[in-house]
């Protein structure tokens, strides 16, 4: 055993979320994205004097949303808290967020790595604006000669979620990760673009030899926005860790920055603890009373979430990777909604989505959600096969036909004349003349080897460019087998 394998690494995360509101939390501001630099600001957003900030009820919706999709408690009695602290693009000097009365507490998350089921906790999640964004004439802040500030994003509202410290693998880490924004994009809580910064990741991550009950000292890296630096942090910090402890020396409790182009944590500051922010109740806001009422109208609007939904598909005899491939993204599991209310064989959509039409969309970088190829024109195809219209090999054509032309796919089939050929006298002259030209499989076949009639059965597909219905040929093979 490797030094590091007698470690263990415990593992929290607190996630932002942004919410997919169409105005900030506290004015009237857009949050739409990619917007020219300060053009989304108004005074109080900026923090002018003399503002007030008046609240989004749609942002308490989403909060609220979100805190039963993870199944939390859903706080009677909530408030805001002004958390200090200066910086540029901060330009209040406190940001407003909850303190010690969180919205949501209390709930969890189901993770599945490798088959292996396992509650993950949900400490709280709060409501909180975000802040501006600085602007490097250079690469970085330390080799820039000027910064400016966008306060564009200043205002957006944002959601924390912070997790127990319940992981101990890196696959678990990411398993929550994938979860919980899954979740989140399912709930509609979030556009969840990772890539734009609506979600990003603090790692809170800490090492302790294996058997031991209490934790080690953590590090918390800010701000990590893919899963694959998530991955990369997780690992160094865990190698760092390892090194320290095994040298004698201690970790220190700090806040770290993660360092993409390096792959390496930086360390960023000494940890500040919740007195050095001053906290105490916003006084411009009133606290929010949230009734049963309120609670049951939100909960009446939740969609369908990844964790039923999977239940649902396996109900309907897919197997338990089947119903993870289909749920991965939202759009996937409502196209497989969508197909199968006009076809009804589960399994087999499951196949084409995941088979030839992912393939498809792989290649043409695109995805389920914008799939040239429309659910019905899916359902209406694998019906065509079913009926027997069409065989299975042909409809990977028309498939690649209806993706290229958008056609639907009976146009197709007309157009190229792709229709099967179940016309027993058409298809008995070719199984006639395929017989009289492979004696040797005839033979085979009558001496008693069946797998012979395969080959058959292959030559008469060919002779009809794939159009035979095989069902059929097979028949009339051993019909004629027989009789010689
Ligand atoms: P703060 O608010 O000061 O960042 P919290 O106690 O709220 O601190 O914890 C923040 C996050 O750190 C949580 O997600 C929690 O699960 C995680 N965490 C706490 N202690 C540890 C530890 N020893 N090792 C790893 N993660 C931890
Ligand atoms: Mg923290
Ligand atoms: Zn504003």
């Amino acid at each position: 055993m490797s030094y590091r394998e007698q470690y263990e690494m415990v593992c929290g995360v607190e996630t932002h979320v942004e919410m997919a509101t169409k105005t900030k939390i506290f004015c009237g501001c857009s949050t739409e994205f990619g917007q020219g630099q300060n053009t989304q600001v108004c005074p109080g957003c900026l923090g002018l004097p003399g503002t007030l900030p008046v609240l989004n009820r749609e942002a308490v919706n989403l909060a609220i949303k979100a805190g039963l999709a993870l199944n939390c408690k859903i706080a009677e009695f909530t408030k805001f808290d002004r958390k200090n602290y200066f910086y540029p693009d901060l330009s209040k000097n406190y940001q407003t967020s909850q303190f010690d009365r969180p919205i949501c507490e209390n709930g969890w998350l189901e993770i599945n790595v490798a088959g292996e089921k396992k509650r993950i906790g949900i400490t709280r999640a709060h409501m909180e604006e975000d802040a501006g964004k600085l602007v490097h004439s250079g690469e970085t802040i330390t080799t820039s000669n000027s910064s400016g500030v966008d306060y564009n994003r200043a205002g957006m509202p944002l959601l924390e979620i912070v997790s127990e410290p319940d992981m101990r693998t890196v696959d678990e880490v990411v398993a929550y990760l994938e979860g919980l924004i899954q979740v989140m994009e399912y709930a509609g809580i979030s556009d969840c673009k990772l890539e734009q910064g609506s979600v990003r990741f603090d790692i809170n991550v800490s090492l302790r030899k294996r058997g031991s009950k209490e934790f080690g000292t953590r590090t918390e890296t800010k701000n990590l926005n893919s899963f694959s630096s998530v991955r990369r942090c997780l690992e160094y910090e865990i190698e760092r860790q390892a090194e320290l402890l095994e040298s004698g020396e201690e970790v220190i409790q700090e806040t770290r920055t993660w360092d993409e182009g390096k792959g390496v944590t930086l360390s960023l500051r000494s940890k500040e603890d919740a007195p050095d922010y001053r906290y105490f109740p916003e006084p411009n806001l009133p606290p929010i009373l949230i009734d049963k009422e309120w609670v049951e109208k939100i909960k009446a609007t939740m969609p369908e979430l990844p964790m039923a939904k999977r239940e649902r598909l396996e109900s309907l005899g897919l197997s338990e990777y089947d119903a993870v491939v289909l749920t991965a993204t939202k759009a996937m599991g409502d196209y497989f909604d969508q197909a199968l209310e006009k076809f009804d064989d589960a399994k087999t959509l499951a196949n084409w989505m995941m088979g030839d039409l992912s393939a498809l969309l792989k290649t043409n970088l695109c995805s389920f959600a914008d799939s040239p190829v429309a659910p019905q024109q899916l359902a209406t195809l694998l019906t065509l096969i079913q009926k027997g219209n069409i065989s299975g090999k042909i409809a990977k054509t028309v498939l690649e036909e209806i993706y290229n032309t958008g056609k639907n796919p009976e146009i197709i089939i007309k157009e190229k004349g792709l229709a099967q050929i179940s016309d027993e006298c058409q298809l008995e002259k070719i199984v006639l003349e395929v017989i009289s030209s492979n004696p040797k499989s005839v033979s085979d076949y009558q001496a008693g080897k069946k797998n012979a009639i395969g080959f058959l059965v292959g030559q008469v597909m060919k002779a009809t460019k794939g159009q035979a219905n095989p069902g059929l040929v097979n028949k009339l093979l051993k019909e004629r087998l027989s009789k010689e």
